[in-house]
This record gives C-alpha cells, structure tokens and sequence, in this order.
C-alpha cells in the first residue's frame, strides 16, 4: 500500500470526510482491520480565506507549497489538494513538489464520462464557477460542457460554502436554496452536477434531488484509495 498525503484543513470540516472516506475505501476492499497509510498537514484555512480573498495567489501557493514539502518528507508518495479552489494552484504545486498529485476535476471529469454525461453544472466557490482553471480542465480533458449558475445563485452558492459549511453549519434554509438552484440548472440542460466544493455534500445529498450528483470529495478520495492499492504492498 502506497502512502497517500492529504493538504487539508480547508475546510477541515471536508478534510475529515476525506479521512473516512479513504479509510472506509480502503477498509472495504482490504477487510478486517485495514486502514489507509496516509500523512496530513492541516493548514490554518483563516489565513488562506484571506489571501483568496484579496487576491494574494502568490502568497497562498508559498503556503501550500510548503505543506506539500512537508507531506512529501513525511513520506507521501501522492497529494492531494483536498479543496477544489485551491486547485487553481496545483500547477504551482505539481512544479514545486517532486510527487504526484491527482486532480480532483480529473476524478471528477473521468467518473462523468463514465457515466456519459456532456451538459454539466458547476457548484463551488466564485473561484471555482467563475474562472478557468477548473471548468476549462473538464472542458479540454474530457469535452464536457460545463453551465454555472446565474450570478445572484452564484453569490449564494458562495456565500452558504464560507459563512456556514466550513464553519461547521448545516441550514435547512440553505439546502433549500441549493436545491432551487439546482432545480434552475436543470431547467438549463444540466444533466448532472458538480458538488464541485468538498464541504457540499455536508449539506446536499443524492437522497435529496433526481439529478445525478458527483460528489468531488468522494470522487478524490477513491482515485487515492485506488493510486494507494496499485503497487504491490
Ligand atoms: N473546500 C472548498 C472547495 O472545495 C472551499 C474552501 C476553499 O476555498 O478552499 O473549494
């Protein structure tokens, strides 16, 4: 079994999905009392919301940078960013770090395909629906089409991730405003949609909507279990 490095706490509320996610993946395909080999360094997402916030990348990809260098000599042999935001940095990242690191819109890209879907929505933050670097990876590694909501459910959509999920809340009032907006993006032609933030199935679930939900936490997580089991032990 391969060690797996997760770059958390952003939230921590999604890192520790991530945790049993992983360790429940591996448990049920080893058995008995397997448990996932993996290192974590948990940032401190204050300061990182604070840097996405003013804008600072650059700042931000230092802190991240350096919490891959840790993972790496803690003896990762894989990262994963567990957060879809700050994959606007993986480029950085991948440069900076001498380790794998899988792409949480590859697992995402793969599994729609799989279930061949092509018009999908986009959930996450303002950084993740409004700029390029995570639809465009869907959109020329895996030809999808990718819808985003309109900009007041945008807003919403946003506002619900940092004020609440990754604060520990779970509204009723906002899993029925994410519910309308999903209801608006299949009015759209959505044939699926992205809980393109990891902290969104806290809130939203497959139960609660006919839409096929791709889930990006557990869809990362699996690609780990999987990069973790395909050397020999
Ligand atoms: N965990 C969230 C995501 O998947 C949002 C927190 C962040 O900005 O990193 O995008």
């Amino acid at each position: 079994m391969r060690t797996i490095g997760l770059l958390g706490g952003m939230s921590w509320e999604s890192t520790l999905s991530y945790y049993q996610a992983i360790n429940r993946g591996i448990a049920k395909r080893l058995g008995g009392l397997h448990s996932a080999k993996l290192v974590l360094v948990s940032l401190d997402f204050s300061e990182i919301e604070q840097l996405q916030a003013i804008g600072d990348w650059e700042a931000a990809s230092k802190i991240l940078i350096q919490g891959a260098q840790q993972l790496k000599a803690a003896g990762a042999e894989c990262i994963l960013i567990c957060t879809n935001t700050m994959h606007k940095l993986a480029p950085e990242i991948e440069q900076a770090v001498d380790l794998p690191l899988l792409h949480i819109a590859d697992a995402t890209g793969a599994a729609l395909v799989a279930h061949k879907h092509q018009r999908v929505a986009l959930l996450g933050t303002a950084f993740t629906m409004e700029q390029d670097f995570y639809s465009g990876r869907l959109r020329e590694n895996f030809g999808l089409d990718v819808i985003i909501p309109e900009s007041e459910d945008r807003q919403r959509v946003h506002q619900v991730i940092y004020e609440e999920l990754c604060q520990g809340k779970r509204l009723e009032s906002s899993k029925q405003d994410y519910l309308a907006i999903i209801q608006r993006l299949q009015e759209n032609g959505a044939e699926a949609v992205i809980l393109g933030c990891t902290e969104i199935a806290l809130l939203v679930q497959q139960k609660d909507c006919e839409l096929p939900l791709f889930d990006t936490t557990q869809l990362h997580a699996e690609q780990a279990i999987q990069f973790s089991l395909s050397a020999p032990f």
